[in-house]
């Protein structure tokens, strides 16, 4: 290596007292003292190494400790270990050395910091792994992820020096990976820099382009702004605040993004710019109530667009962000977004983590940023998935847009858009989602795979013999859910299951029956189960000979088929033609024949239901309605003359179709106990009935042959005594 010249070594020098410079200004001495034993022992492991780019190497960790510092605002330890980062992997000092000199707490960020192996300093490209193990660090310590996000900016700031095949490649890792990682942790700045350098050196003409529109585009607009902002100014100092207003065009990299997504021109990207308010807030009074003061005063004076308002006051992002936006429609018809922010909330935009830390205070002992990173620690060591599957999760989990949703005591639950009521149950605990059974949903019961939507309330209901399913892992989408779901699934089950699932098709196509929901029915009571899997897994585990499956399958079912035909015809025996109709009471004029009668399927009236008899003109015959059949109201108001009143007279022999509908949550056994309330308990026929389960939720629709009313009365109400039914309705038939 060649020694460094003179004008590098006070470059060097010029650098390093740029990072003094740029210190808080309360750092104390005995502190200042440390990074300068850093910075020398960094400068002499480091020697005369370079980078790509010429460069004497000890420039880059000191640029770094000074993002470190200055852009990202963490303390001593942190700069000490930015300056160090780099040596134990570079150059001959071991880990131990670091201690001797720099203490515990600094050799273990450092040992974090050089566990990430494939650095871009290692000319290594994206890999699964790699993530892995940054993340890993998270759990141990936040600071080290930080350090390294820092490592990366000022790569990325020098990515000139590199090839272009190895640009593209450094800049989608970090497009990919590390400017997501830096919005998670609220480091905004960094995260919008680390985007603009990734569209710039992945596709240079475009950002080229944008550079200069958007350029073009303030220069129009600074008038306009000045205009809008104006009488804002007004207010705010009337009103005594003291305050400060931005106005910064989207990054470029946003409008990209924006363009891409919508599929829209330059020109129609209306929200380029951005007005921000910060204020110092007064004293005694909450800074959620000054931010939607000063909205009220920006209001007074422009029109809101209501579908724009975001209120990160009340309920900030996972990652900290404070703020309360809202896009108003400023001269011109233009629309324009505010964000207002106290001062406080303007530092945790920027700086993310490090600010928060800084005002965090006792009573809000557990932020957004701490239960994030206890869930990344979570996930991370839970996972035994591979690494690339990993990745994947992770990204789902932890880059996507979240959603807040709550447990009936109101404990707000923080979990990624497009999650289940699944997801739910597991993150409040492992052993919820293993026994979730169902979930209501704002009160309604609701399959597990139902995805939840902002403000749910979310009850979870369980069940102990519940067990879990292989099929949730098809609606689950966060990466606890799944880890869960999977080690609670040995391999070992999983072999049996499909061992099961082979021999039960072999079994029935031997038989000639499809596996429907009735045959399932079956086997299901018959082996007292309540899924699929465990079906499987029990046929998979004994061995089960044709024939016990063959009379599983042909019992009872005969009986009930007769029962049904049987009654079908006892129902609609007879000639009803020329004969009055003993069902009903009618009312007929002097000198007219008794007439044909036959009930309406559009409403199919029974017993007990109030009645109306509609004429046919043509025929004579006449047909029966409910009073509130919208079809006979129809006919009244058309037809009036051919309407006749009619009663129900006698019902005791004769049955009548009604449909009942009901849903629960699936168990042992329920299918029977309804059975049993409907055909034995209240002599009830049951012309069909089509049961379906979904993610333990039972639903079921039954045609029953009753009597009257109160026979569907007294069926509803000994069904809903039935445990694990939630609901049994009466369905108008709403066909014809
Ligand atoms: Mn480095």
């Amino acid at each position: 290596m060649f020694e460094l010249s003179p004008d590098e070594k006070s470059k060097i020098k010029e650098a390093y007292s740029e990072l003094i410079d740029g210190l808080a200004p309360k750092t104390k001495a005995a502190d200042k003292e440390l990074i300068r034993k850093a910075y020398l022992f960094a400068q002499k492991a480091h020697g005369t190494e370079r980078r790509k780019s010429g460069e004497p190497y000890i420039v880059h960790p000191i640029n770094v400790a000074r993002i470190v510092s200055e852009e990202i605002g963490l303390g001593t330890k942190s700069i000490v270990a930015a300056l160090l980062h780099d040596v134990v992997e570079d150059t001959e000092y071991s880990l131990e050395d670091i201690e001797k000199e720099f203490g515990t707490q600094v050799r273990q960020i450092i040992d974090g910091l050089t566990k990430i192996i494939g650095t871009f300093d290692r000319n290594s490209t994206l890999q699964a792994s790699t993530f892995r193990k940054l993340l890993l660090t998270i759990a141990d310590d936040v600071r080290v992820i930080m350090i390294k996000l820092a490592d990366r900016l000022h790569n990325m700031r020098t990515l000139y020096a590199l090839p272009q095949v190895k640009q593209i490649k450094i800049a989608s890792e970090t497009l990919y990976l590390y400017a997501p990682l830096a919005h998670r942790l609220g480091l905004y700045a960094i995260k919008t820099e680390l985007e603009n350098l990734s569209l710039k050196y992945k596709q240079p003409d475009i950002y080229e382009d944008l550079f200069n529109r958007i350029t073009h585009s303030e220069k129009i607009s600074a008038y306009f702004i000045q205009k809008f902002v104006e009488p804002i100014r007004e207010k705010l100092t009337k009103e005594k605040f003291q305050y400060e207003i931005q106005s910064r065009p989207k990054s470029i990299y946003s409008v990209w993004r924006k363009m891409q997504v919508k599929k829209i021109p330059f020109e129609q990207v209306y929200d380029i710019l951005a007005v921000r308010i910060i204020f110092k807030p007064k004293a005694r009074i909450p800074e959620k109530t000054q931010c939607w003061f000063i909205y009220s005063l920006i209001t007074d004076l422009y029109q809101v667009k209501p579908d724009r308002i975001r209120d990160w006051v009340s309920q900030p992002k996972a990652n900290g962000y404070e703020a309360l936006h809202a896009t108003v429609m400023g001269p011109h018809g233009r629309w324009i977004e505010v964000q207002i922010r106290s001062q406080r909330m303007d530092e945790i935009a920027e700086r993310g983590f490090a600010a928060h830390w800084k005002y965090k205070t006792g009573e809000n002992q557990e932020g957004e940023l701490d239960k994030w990173v206890k869930k990344v620690s979570e996930m991370v060591k839970s996972q035994d998935s591979n690494d690339l599957e990993f990745l994947e999760d992770f990204k789902l989990n932890l880059f996507d847009a979240e959603i807040v949703t709550f447990t009936p005591k109101g404990k707000e639950i923080t979990i990624p858009q497009g999650a289940t009521a699944l997801d739910f149950a597991f993150d409040i605990h492992t052993q919820i989602g293993l026994k979730a059974i169902g979930a209501k949903v704002n009160l309604k019961l609701v399959p597990l795979s139902t995805i939840l939507s902002p403000g749910d309330q979310v009850e979870i209901l369980t069940s102990d013999i519940q067990t879990p399913h292989l099929e949730w892992l098809d609606f689950v989408k966060t990466a606890k859910a799944k880890s869960a779901i999977k080690s609670a699934f040995k391999d070992q089950r999983k072999a049996e299951i499909e061992k099961g699932q082979a021999r039960l098709d072999e079994i029935l196509k031997k038989l000639n029956y499809r596996l429907n929901t009735n045959v399932l029915r079956k086997l299901f009571s018959e082996f007292e189960i309540t899924s699929k899997e465990d079906l499987y897994h029990l046929i998979g585990q004994r061995e089960i000979q044709l024939e016990t499956i063959k009379k599983i399958l042909k019992k009872r079912s005969r009986s009930k088929r007769v029962k049904f035909w049987d009654l079908q015809l006892f129902n609609f025996k007879g000639d009803l033609k020329n004969q009055p109709d003993p069902r009903f009471e009618l009312t007929v004029k002097p000198g007219e024949t008794a007439p044909a009668i036959k009930l309406a399927k559009c409403c199919e009236p029974i017993p007990g239901d109030k009645i109306i008899g509609y004429r046919n003109p043509n025929t004579d015959e006449i047909t029966i309605h409910k009073e509130d059949c919208p079809k006979i109201n129809k006919l009244i108001s058309s037809q009036a003359n051919n309407i006749v009143q009619a009663t129900w007279r006698s019902h005791k022999v004769m049955a009548y179709l009604a449909h009942l509908s009901m849903n629960g949550t699936d168990r042992i056994r329920l299918v029977n106990e309804i059975t049993q309330v409907i055909s034995k308990d209240l002599n009830v026929n049951i012309r069909s009935m089509v049961i379906e389960t979904r993610d333990g939720i039972f639903e079921g629709n039954f045609d029953l042959y009753v009597h009257n009313t109160h026979d569907i009365e007294d069926l509803i109400e000994k069904l809903g005594k039935i445990k694990g039914i939630e609901s049994v309705t009466r369905l108008e038939n709403s066909e014809e």
